[in-house]
């Protein structure tokens, strides 16, 4: 895969908050929390709506697709396991939650905003899979 160096690429350590997550994404399921209270969707990992405050959410799926809402190409890796150019992408999911990813499978050139994506996967070990993000398969029924 384009941009990434699997063997060297920094590693996540999942927390007591955030293994949920990982455990999700390493069956290729992508969740977020959404706030049992007043039913927002939130990400990254937090203890308690951003909104309300309230501590009683529960992880829930998502379809994993969605929307660029912002996009850069980065040319100068700043660490090991980043190989340049590489995308960074914010995507505006279907279920009105926004995650900070990777874009891969588009070359070098830069993506339109708005363009639709959707989940892939990238598995860097037994323990750690990350979603990235890819041209939608305009084929799969949206
Ligand atoms: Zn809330």
């Amino acid at each position: 895969m384009s941009g990434v160096d699997v063997a060297e690429r920094p590693r996540p350590e999942p927390s007591d908050l955030t293994r949920p997550f990982w455990e999700a994404a390493r069956e290729h399921r992508l969740v977020r929390q959404v706030c049992d209270a007043c039913g927002r969707g939130f990400f990254t990992p937090q203890i308690a709506c951003p909104r309300c405050l309230s501590t009683a959410w529960t992880w829930t799926p998502s379809t994993g697709r969605g929307t660029v809402y912002s996009a850069t190409v980065v040319h100068r890796a700043p660490y090991p396991g980043f190989t340049s150019p590489y995308h960074v992408v914010m995507v505006d999911l279907e279920e009105d939650w926004t995650m900070l990813s990777n874009l891969v499978g588009t070359g070098e050139a830069p993506v339109a905003i708005g363009s639709a994506v959707e989940v892939d996967w990238l598995e860097l070990e037994d323990e750690i899979t990350l979603p990235v993000f890819r041209p939608a398969d305009e084929g799969s029924g949206r």
